[in-house]
C-alpha cells in the first residue's frame, strides 16, 4: 500500500487487497526472481501464474464457494502483512495504484475505486505523486517488472497514459 497516503489502521480494518476469491486468484501479486527465492526460504507457499511468473499459493477448501475469499499466506489475519515492506511485492507497495495495458497497448496508471481509503484528498495526493515525482519510478518498474503490468480494468480510474 501507498504508505505515505493510507494507514496501515485503514488497512487493517480492510484487507480487501490481501484477500482473493477464485476468480480473482490471477491478480496476486508478481514477484521478481530474487524475491520468490527469499519468500521461498522464508518458508512461504508459492507457485507460478499463467505468465510464467512466481506468486503467492493461495488455498481454496474443497468445499469452498465462489464468494469464498483465500488470504494470502503473508497475511496474519490479526496483524496484517507479516513481510517487512521492503520485502513486499511492488504491486503491494503500490496499491491501490496499478499499472495497466489497454488492448492496445497503451501503457496507463489506474487508482483502484473501490478502496475505501481513497478521499477525495488521498485520490488527489496519490494521483499528483504518481503523475509527477514517482512517475518515474512508475516507468522503470513497468519496464524492469514486465508481469506486474495487469490488462485494463474498468474498475480503477485511470490517472495517467502514456
Ligand atoms: S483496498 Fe485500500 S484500504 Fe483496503 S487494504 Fe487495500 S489499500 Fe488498504
Ligand atoms: S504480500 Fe502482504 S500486502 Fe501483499 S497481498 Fe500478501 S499480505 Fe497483502
Amino acid at each position: 500500500m501507498l504508505t505515505h497516503f493510507i494507514s496501515a489502521e485503514q488497512c487493517a480494518a480492510c484487507r480487501l487487497c490481501c484477500n482473493f476469491r477464485r476468480s480473482s486468484a490471477w491478480e496476486t501479486p508478481s514477484l521478481t526472481p530474487e524475491l520468490a527465492d527469499h519468500l521461498r526460504s522464508r518458508g512461504l507457499p508459492l507457485c507460478s501464474r499463467p505468465d510464467g511468473s512466481t506468486t503467492f499459493e493461495l488455498h481454496f477448501p474443497k468445499e469452498a464457494t465462489e464468494n469464498f475469499c483465500a488470504k494470502c499466506p503473508a497475511l496474519h489475519p490479526g496483524s496484517g502483512c507479516t513481510l517487512p515492506r521492503e520485502l513486499r511485492p511492488i504491486e503491494c507497495r503500490l496499491w491501490p495504484l496499478r499499472l495497466m495495458r489497454t488492448q492496445s497497448g497503451t501503457l496507463v496508471l489506474g487508482l483502484y475505486d473501490a478502496c475505501p481509503a481513497l478521499s477525495p484528498t488521498v485520490r488527489r495526493q496519490i494521483t499528483q505523486a504518481a503523475t509527477g515525482n514517482l512517475l518515474p519510478t512508475l516507468l522503470r518498474i513497468a519496464d524492469e517488472q514486465p508481469h506486474t503490468v495487469r490488462p485494463f480494468d474498468s474498475a480503477y480510474s485511470m490517472i495517467w497514459q502514456e
